[in-house]
Formats: C-alpha cells, structure tokens, sequence
C-alpha cells in the first residue's frame, strides 16, 4: 500500500490515531521479503507528556549505531547522495569531540578520543529552528517532538541556520533517485525541502518504538521524561548524563551517557 505525505501528516499529527496500516517492526523492514506476513497485532498509539531519547556509548559501538542509522534512513527514505556536501542525514556519527566542543579537557577518559557518537534530531525544549520558520513548516507537537511538513516547506533554511546541531538537511535536487530500495509506507520528498529525525512518529502512532531503538540492543532507550517509572527516567536517575551545547539554551531532550 503506498501512501502520500497529506495522509502521512494525518497519521503522525494525531499520536492517538489508531495504527491505519498495521505495525511493522524495523528489523522486519530489513527483510521486506517478509513482510505481509508480519503484521504486529499491537495497534495502540504510544503517548507521552514528554518523549525522550538516552544515548548510553557505554553500550553503544559501532557496528549498533550503524544498523540504527541504517534502519532509520531505510524506513524513512532518506537518499543515499554520495556527495558530503549534499548529504542528506536523520542520525549519524560525530567524533565526541565535535558532538560535545569544548568537553574534551586532558584528563577525559582516553576511550572517548575520536570516538565516533551516534547523533539526532534533539527535540528541543525551546528548538529555535521552530521560532524562525516562516510557513510553520516546523513545530513542537504537545509531546515535546518537533516535527517538520514539507508541504509548508519553502526551503528558505532559515531552521537550518538556526539549529546549532546541524540535524536538519536539505534537498538540493530531488531525492527520489538516490533512494535504494524505496519504503511504500513512508512519503518520499522533494527538492528544495528541509527534512531531519521526527522521533519516528509514524511508528509511534502505531504503537510502536522508534526503529533505531529497537535495533540498538539496550544501547538507545526512549520512553516519557515526565514518567518517574519510565526506561528513560530510571536510566537517567541511575547513570551520570550530559547533553549537547546546553548553554545555548535550547534544552535537548537527547541524553548521552558517556
Ligand atoms: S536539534 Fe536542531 S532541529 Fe532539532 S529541535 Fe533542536 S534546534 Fe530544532
Ligand atoms: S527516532 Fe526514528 S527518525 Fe529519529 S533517528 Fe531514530 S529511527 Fe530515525
């Protein structure tokens, strides 16, 4: 079943639409062979006052933040270019010291020089990219996740100048063609839009996790920051966390236990 982005909006404005098209696991989506037999019976939306992201590096390594940055970009579309400078990208790898500039001091613990971290969209408690969008193209939904239409996207990228982590992209030519192996159940997009991680609220409508966390074997947790019996709270109550450039005031909802 395909489906085209006004209907996509639908299903991922309203977090408590009941799934329209049946739940799909991610690590079924890497055997697409398989799937019209796989229909996962849980169709309740997932809620939250405040959705919340724990990066624990601890748990973490390479090979488990490529399978997540693989399944993310696999479900969601997101061109594969080829070209740095048109780079397309939802989550990726920064070397800790560009992901937290200025942490690194010469005591840090060696395991961290270079050590490449998985990075995202932070769903921002005071997102900047929101406030200087002209269209509201981009906004914070209730739950805290900042989402993004394309269709009310100008590609002015006045959101990409404003957000201090580089997370969103823009679509400098059309990026159907570079798509390898095209996910029907998500909108592709166009040239000249900006587009970036949504916390997997398509998934989240259909009561499901978000993709990179089911495949992140424990090393991604996600959950409702304003639940004190949470997965994302009681990580955070029992390990030491910081986050990204927090003195620029945008409040991250993306913790990295380092
Ligand atoms: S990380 Fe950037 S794009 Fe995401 S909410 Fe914060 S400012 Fe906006
Ligand atoms: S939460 Fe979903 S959209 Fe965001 S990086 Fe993970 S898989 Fe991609």
């Amino acid at each position: 079943m395909d489906i085209n982005r006004r209907e996509f909006l639908k299903i991922t404005g309203a977090s408590t639409i009941v799934g329209l098209l049946g739940g799909w696991k991610a690590v079924e989506l890497l055997a697409p062979g398989e799937l019209e037999a796989k229909y996962l019976p849980k169709t309740e939306a997932l809620t939250a006052k405040r959705w919340a992201m724990v990066v624990d590096n601890k748990k973490m390594d390479e090979k488990t933040a490529k399978k997540c940055i693989e399944i993310c970009h696999r479900i969601h579309n997101v061109p594969d270019i080829g070209d740095p400078k048109r780079e397309i990208k939802w989550i990726w790898l920064e070397p800790f010291e560009n992901a937290f500039p200025g942490q690194r001091q010469e005591h840090t613990a060696e395991r961290l020089n270079g050590k490449p971290l998985i990075v995202l969209c932070n769903h921002c408690d005071n997102p900047p990219c929101v406030r200087v969008c002209p269209t509201k193209a981009t906004w914070k939904r209730e739950d805290g996740i900042v989402m993004m239409d394309q269709h009310r996207c100008i590609g002015c990228r006045f959101c990409m100048a404003a957000c201090p982590f580089g997370s969103r992209s823009f679509n400098w030519g059309d990026p159907r063609p570079f798509i390898k192996k095209k996910n029907p159940e998500y909108p592709t997009r166009e040239k000249g839009v900006v587009e970036k991680c949504d916390f997997c609220a398509e998934r989240l409508a259909k009561g499901l996790i978000p993709a990179c966390v089911e495949v992140s074997n424990g090393a991604l947790v996600f959950g409702d920051l304003a639940d004190p019996k949470s997965d994302v709270r009681k990580t955070l109550r029992t390990h030491y966390s910081i986050r990204r450039k927090p003195h620029l005031g945008t409040n991250p909802q993306v913790y990295y236990i380092v």
